[in-house]
């Protein structure tokens, strides 16, 4: 089932073309990556796809229900405000630079929308936030401020804040470029096993062998358009656009 589609997505900063005529589908329970250079497009696709930017024309799709389309007359039209809540309740997003409210407690900054959105009880928002706080393997810190914390220790907070919400489909903005090398691996582990769990992802990232690794589908991007895609054994072993082959070749 297509948890995603894209179709014919454009869109532009004044002049500059950033994505030219994008489509693409995202099925339920797998993982797909996009990679490519820096400035062809793909955190602007991300945030296309979850609303942060609109678009200029073509149609997007959650689980079937339309989130945008464009009319015959090349008007761009949102979903009304309830069906958009519905529709922003499909997905979640982890951010590079994780986002996350300074002056509130670890459990805090997991459960704060579960309240006030979801408006859960305290009592059950923390039941939740805890339980997701162990699988990202820091309950200890629960307490603790984001300051307190390391970059890969931040990271996975905010892995356990978008998971709290119950997502059909988590986006990731390159979730380890602002890490340490030596705290990457922690963050990549967790999303490795929410992979395990089929959990629905999309994921630009610049870590060339975890995306061959988790990736049931991998994606080339390069000057706003898909230049390549397939599977992993497809894209970083029978590479068949030169561009593709320059950028691998560049970043391994
Ligand atoms: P990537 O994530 O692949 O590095 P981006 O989507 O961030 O690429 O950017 C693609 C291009 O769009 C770049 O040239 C960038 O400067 C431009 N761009 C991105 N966001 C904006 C914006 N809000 N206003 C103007 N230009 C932008
Ligand atoms: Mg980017």
């Amino acid at each position: 089932m297509k948890l995603l589609e894209m179709n014919n997505i454009k869109k532009s900063f004044d002049d500059l073309e950033v994505i030219k005529n994008i489509s693409l589908n995202i099925e339920q329970g797998k993982v797909v990556a996009i990679i490519g250079p820096s400035g062809s497009g793909k955190s602007t696709l991300l945030r296309c796809a979850t609303m942060l930017e609109t678009i200029d024309s073509g149609e997007i799709f959650y689980n079937g229900d339309c989130a945008v389309r464009t009319d015959d007359d090349g008007n761009v039209k949102y979903a009304l405000k309830d069906d958009m809540k519905k529709i922003y309740g499909y997905f979640g997003l982890v951010f590079q630079n994780f986002n996350l409210f300074p002056h509130f407690s670890v459990i805090r900054n997991v459960t704060d929308a579960l309240i006030h959105v979801q408006k859960k009880s305290k009592k059950d928002a923390y039941g939740i936030g805890r339980e997701l706080l162990k699988k990202m393997g820091i309950a200890d810190k629960e307490k603790a401020y984001p300051c307190q914390l390391s970059g890969g220790q931040k990271q996975r907070v905010s892995i356990a804040r978008a998971l709290a919400l119950n997502p059909k489909v988590l986006f990731f903005d390159e979730p380890t470029s602002a890490l340490d090398p030596e705290l990457t691996g922690e963050v990549l582990k967790v999303i490795k096993d929410l992979a395990k769990e089929h959990m629905t992802m999309v994921i630009v990232t610049h870590e060339m062998s975890f995306a061959k690794e988790v990736a049931d589908h991998v994606i080339f991007m390069d000057g706003g358009v898909i230049v390549e895609q397939g599977t992993p054994e497809e894209v970083f072993n029978n590479t068949k656009n030169e561009r593709t082959k320059a950028f691998i070749q560049r970043v391994n």
